[in-house]
């Protein structure tokens, strides 16, 4: 089979949550920085057609592409690292795998023949590996297998990569395996033995891994390694050690320093040069040398969860690094207040973010929120829900509306100022029905959002169903609280301000869905700058 792109496959051993994600976003990083134009895939091996339909207890925030695609949060990890957007062709399960397969079976395109994980699935799964490959955009394409080597689940994906190994040939193919190399308290010692086990059964699978990376508390010795390279088949220089970094923001030139970008490209039969990492490296600077610290209350329903709001608390690290502060992000559960607790639970903030959200679970302690920080002048960020959220404090405390809320908790309250969209009311299915993916959105001139923006018209991704009731727009702009963003075509309201507040913005998009390293997002940049000044002048 010739081809020009060539192909690396991430897998996992021992151990789930290694990193592979971190792993295959950083190697991506070097070969980008290198010129190799690169991208990044996930397989993940449940039945779900995609993430949309999971809560964020199940696999972390669900991050929306440009494209509108509902993916894994690890797609939100390659857009920050390479600052190159992600489409549905990035993000596959083993539900759509099936899902198109069938869909094929019953337009009879294999009539006559029975349909089978070998070779139907894997055809499906090697065709959708090299969709991305064959668009000619890219040199290099990873493909993080989800999972772990050894569940029933990933077999047809092991079993797609062996196939695909061997038909792309000799230096267009290779596999990076990740494992765990654990060191045990009472005898002193990292072992080994757990990833010898795990390559064997890679191996059991006619896959024999190129690269070890190895997760590690601790150095990995050189016996170690040795030890290592001569049990699993694979080169001293191809065992790289991934030892726990302060910052996943550090893992690329940990890397780098590992030689895994050069081992790569060596087996690719590709040039390898100094990656230029110049604008990351002065990004890592700002970010590990703050000039001072804010405090931001997250207030969602999700806080006990780390990777529940993942992409806003990665945006905070790039608006902090680019305000030279540090964000120190206190989670506060919406739940946990009323009017009671919130003076307590926020009067020492610097800002207060409202996260997005779905369902009536703690959306009455988001309200009390908003209103505390509405009253003492608290910078504000409100997301999707939290813009919804803000829209509805107003309109029950300005405009008097004691039972205005939004028909998603409440379908049959007197002012629904916040609606169901009108493309919805027909919508019954759950999955991918959402407004999804990137709009246009204007800005009104003169406002806060056109000079945080610094532009009139702007893409931002969306997800939801319900919208900014227009109806209540004349009555709420005349009590102060402006509209200054909207889609062109629509006329939905995207963004709500007031003015006469120090900073409070409520957009219905999600800005955190596009902060990069190289791209911080410049509303939480702004809103960053503002917690400082809120800081600075309390
Ligand atoms: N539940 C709200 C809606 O569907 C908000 C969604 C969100 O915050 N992403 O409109």
């Amino acid at each position: 089979m010739a081809t020009d792109t060539k192909y690396i496959f991430v897998t996992g051993g021992v151990t789930s949550s290694l990193g592979k994600g971190i792993i295959a976003a950083s190697l991506a990083k070097l070969l980008q920085a290198q010129g190799y134009r690169t991208t990044i895939q996930k397989l993940d091996p449940y039945i779900n057609v995609d993430p949309g339909t999971l809560n964020p207890y199940e696999h972390g925030e669900c991050y929306v592409t440009d494209d509108g695609a509902e993916t894994d949060l690890d797609l939100g990890h390659y857009e920050r690292f390479l600052n190159v957007p992600t489409s549905q062709a990035n993000n596959v399960t083993t539900g759509r795998i099936y899902q198109s397969v069938i869909q094929k079976e019953r337009r009879g395109e294999f009539l006559g023949k029975t349909v089978q994980v070998i070779p139907h699935i894997t055809d499906e799964i090697k065709n959708r590996i090299q969709i991305l490959g064959n668009s000619g955009d890219y040199d290099i394409v990873i493909t993080e297998i989800g999972g772990t080597v050894g569940d029933i689940e990933s077999l047809p994906y092991v079993e797609a990569v062996r196939q695909l190994k061997w038909d792309l040939g000799e230096h267009n193919a290779l596999v990076i395996h990740l494992t765990l190399v654990p060191f045990l308290a009472a005898a002193g010692e990292l072992k080994t033995k757990p990833t010898q086990h795990s390559v064997k059964t890679l191996m059991e699978s006619g896959v024999q891994a190129d690269i070890l990376v190895c997760r590690t508390e601790h150095e990995l010795p050189q016996e170690l390694r040795d030890k290592l390279a001569r049990f699993c088949n694979v080169r001293k220089e191809a065992i790289i050690q991934s030892i726990d970094a302060s910052t996943i923001y550090d893992v690329p030139n940990l890397m780098l320093d590992q030689g895994l970008d050069k081992v790569v490209l060596k087996s690719l039969d590709l040039k390898s040069s100094v990656p230029n990492l110049e604008r990351w490296n002065q990004f890592l600077t700002r970010h590990k040398n703050p000039k001072s610290t804010i405090t931001i209350g997250l207030i969602g329903k999700y806080v006990e969860l780390q990777d529940s709001y993942k992409s806003i608390l990665e945006a905070f690290i790039h608006a902090g690094a680019e305000n030279e502060v540090k964000v120190n992000v206190e989670s506060i559960h919406s739940e946990s207040l009323d009017p009671k607790t919130v003076a307590k639970s926020l009067s020492h903030l610097d800002a207060v973010l409202v996260a997005p959200g779905f369902g009536e679970r703690g959306i009455e302690g988001k309200i009390e929120a908003i209103r505390y920080v509405r009253e003492h002048n608290i910078p504000f960020l409100g997301i999707c829900l939290g813009m919804q959220m803000a829209v509805i404090e107003y309109s029950r405390n300005i405009l008097g509306l004691a039972d205005a809320n939004s028909v998603e908790m409440d379908p049959d309250t007197k002012n629904p100022v916040i609606n169901l969209m009108e493309e919805q009311k027909a919508v019954t299915e759950k999955g991918g029905t959402m407004r999804l993916g990137a709009w246009v959105c204007k800005l009104e001139q003169n406002t806060l959002a056109a000079s945080i923006y610094n532009s009139t018209s702007i893409l931002e991704r969306h997800r939801h169903r319900f919208e900014y009731n227009s109806d209540y727009k004349t009555q709420l702009e005349a009590a102060g609280m402006q509209s200054t963003g909207f889609n062109p075509e629509t006329n939905l309201v995207e963004i709500v301000e007031i003015p006469t507040h120090p900073w409070f913005v409520g957009v219905q998009y999600h800005p955190e869905y596009k902060s990069t390293v190289a791209n911080p997002h410049p509303l939480f940049v702004a809103f960053v700058a503002a917690a400082l000044k809120h800081k600075q002048t309390k």
